[in-house]
């Protein structure tokens, strides 16, 4: 069995996108191709946004919104500890400085009231920004956030970068907050053959800023430099593969939540004492990127991890560690029991097998390694 399966995905369109890199190696724009700008358009009118910039990564696409929204300095951006260490690093890669603030303990994304505590114990003016992640593909709670933003002047950015294809309220998740950043990491929802990512706004300044940014700070012409920039374009060629592989993905979207929902039925029963599943709140539908789960304590999830392997069943741990905890953010002179909710879920929570071709077979067997 594999986590995450992208084989049986790519037996269903392999033909076209042979056909799609065929293109690309014909007209050769091997960079800022066609396909990048159709790609572009096709994907801000699925998010239900007037731009979407492509870039070479999530991380680049999360560095990029940092550099357009003119982070750095002294500036204090406020996060959370539980997520991959990209969207705290971009942050300091700009010479801020992360301020964490705690999880909700259900739905595992940034807790509204932990962000006015930190707010509240800052000086006035110090705090430019939140960047909200949306967590195995649950949107964060942005009408929260957005009005706390909008009381203190404060930018908000959303990592989406496990969450393309998520909704509140019929509303893209990628459409909510000021702007929002996605990664095409291939083990992502929506995944190229090697590295991508976008950026997603209604701004026009930030649009035009991003554009820059991606190519080296250029103004009107190449060789004219307004910024200090990045080189983050996205691959003509990794533009060309996701714009197969987006075909499918609505689709997929809608696959992903009957695998949660399968895992909720199988599981109902051992999750009363053993297991705490996934939580999706009302209006919310989730892309899915993991399935992730509670066990009760550290050594239970040890022994459900390790029957799950004797079985061949893959899981994975997203994540071991809390950011605050890290040595590479060690400067910033957190303490263990700074997060006690977040430093709890890394000690319990671990991912089953999650995509779209999972079937009810294999959903049984992981369900059986579960109760026995
Ligand atoms: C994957 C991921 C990123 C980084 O994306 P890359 O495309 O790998 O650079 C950033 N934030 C989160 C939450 C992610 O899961």
């Amino acid at each position: 069995m594999r986590f995450i399966d992208l084989a049986a995905q790519q037996r269903r369109i392999r033909d076209r996108i042979d056909q799609r890199i065929k293109t690309v190696l014909e007209h050769g724009q091997y960079i800022m191709g066609p396909e990048v700008g159709e790609l572009e358009s096709i994907l801000a009118g699925y998010a239900g946004v007037n731009h979407a910039v492509s870039c070479g990564s999530g991380t680049d696409a999360l560095l990029m919104a940092l550099m357009a929204l003119g982070v750095g300095g002294d500036d204090m951006i406020i996060t959370t500890p539980f997520t991959f260490i990209a969207t705290a690093e971009v942050i300091s890669l700009l010479g801020a400085r992360p301020v964490f603030a705690d999880i909700d303990p259900k739905t595992y994304n940034i807790c509204p009231s932990s962000i006015s505590q930190c707010i509240d114990k800052t000086p006035p003016g110090a705090i430019k920004g939140i960047i909200a992640v949306d967590l195995f593909g649950l949107p964060a709670d942005y009408s929260a956030i957005m009005a706390i933003a909008a009381e203190h002047g404060l930018f908000v950015l959303g990592d989406a970068a496990q969450s393309f294809g998520s909704e509140v309220n019929y509303q893209k998740a990628c459409a909510m907050p000021d702007i929002s950043a996605t990664s095409f990491f291939p083990a992502k929802p929506l995944g190229c053959y090697g590295d991508g990512g976008m950026c997603f706004s209604n701004d026009t300044q930030l649009a035009e800023a991003l554009r820059s940014i991606r190519a080296h700070g250029k103004g009107q012409h190449k060789y004219e430099n307004d910024r200090i920039g990045i080189n983050g374009r996205l691959d003509t060629i990794q533009a060309a593969i996701l714009l197969e592989k987006f075909s499918l993905f609505p689709e997929e979207i809608i696959l992903r939540n009957q695998v949660a929902k399968r895992y909720g039925d199988y599981l109902s029963d051992t999750a009363k004492d053993n297991l705490v599943l996934p939580t999706v709140p009302d209006d919310y539908v989730s892309a899915w990127a993991q399935y992730s789960v509670l066990a009760r304590d550290a050594a239970n999830r040890q022994i459900l991890m390790d029957r799950l392997k004797e079985k061949d069943i893959p899981t994975a741990i997203y994540y071991p560690k809390p950011l605050h905890l890290q040595k590479a953010f060690a400067s910033l002179g957190y303490r263990k029991g700074d997060f006690p909710v977040s430093e709890d879920l890394a000690n319990r929570i671990f991912s089953l097998p999650m995509h779209p071709y999972l079937d009810e077979n294999e959903q049984e067997q992981i369900a059986e390694a579960l109760r026995t």
